[in-house]
């Protein structure tokens, strides 16, 4: 997706609308990584010479498998979008500030999509803050079937690879 400068110098500015698509994503769900479909980008950018401001909505499903319990999660994110690019040396305000330097007239924004896309996947992958997971011992959902196991309280991570461990012994 390009932005183009002298569009976006007209004085409305002008809108950057497609779709982006993420690389390198895995091809089964898994506990820990989501997998990022295709994102949807509507951008609205507003140049003078020197800087050029670009911001709006991008859109798109992330699928994962939630870490305690592994039950599927599919969710619709909304990520805002919101980069300065400017042209030239940057000042120390400006390097404070994050600004995009640029040089091209023509700026592939793809990776900043992307870029923004990451930092906005939840970092915990849980399907709901209160899941209890599965059982470590019996491998049960305890969010639909509590059960009397004793279990030592483990990290929610650990829990999530210990029922995987519980599952491939009982597949042996
Ligand atoms: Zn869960
Ligand atoms: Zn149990």
């Amino acid at each position: 997706m390009l932005l183009h400068w002298f569009q976006a110098e007209a004085p409305q500015g002008c809108e950057i609308a497609g779709t982006v698509g993420m690389p390198d994503q895995p091809s089964g769900l898994t506990p820990s990584i989501p997998v990022v479909g295709e994102v949807t980008v509507c951008l609205h950018a507003v140049a003078n010479r020197r800087e050029c401001e670009c911001s709006g909505e991008m859109t798109t499903n992330v699928d994962y498998l939630c870490a305690r319990c592994l039950c599927e999660i599919h969710k619709r994110l909304e990520i805002p979008f919101h980069e300065v690019l400017v042209r030239g040396t940057l000042s120390e305000a400006e390097v404070q500030a994050d600004v995009i330097q640029v040089t091209e007239d023509e700026i592939d924004l793809d990776p900043y999509v992307r870029q923004a896309v990451y930092l906005a996947i939840p970092f915990t992958a849980v399907c709901k803050e209160d899941c209890v997971g599965l059982c470590p011992q019996c491998g049960r959902d305890r969010n639909l079937d509590p059960c009397d196991c004793q279990v030592d309280v483990l990290d929610p991570r650990l829990e999530a690879l210990a029922a995987l461990l519980v599952k491939n012994d009982e597949a042996e």
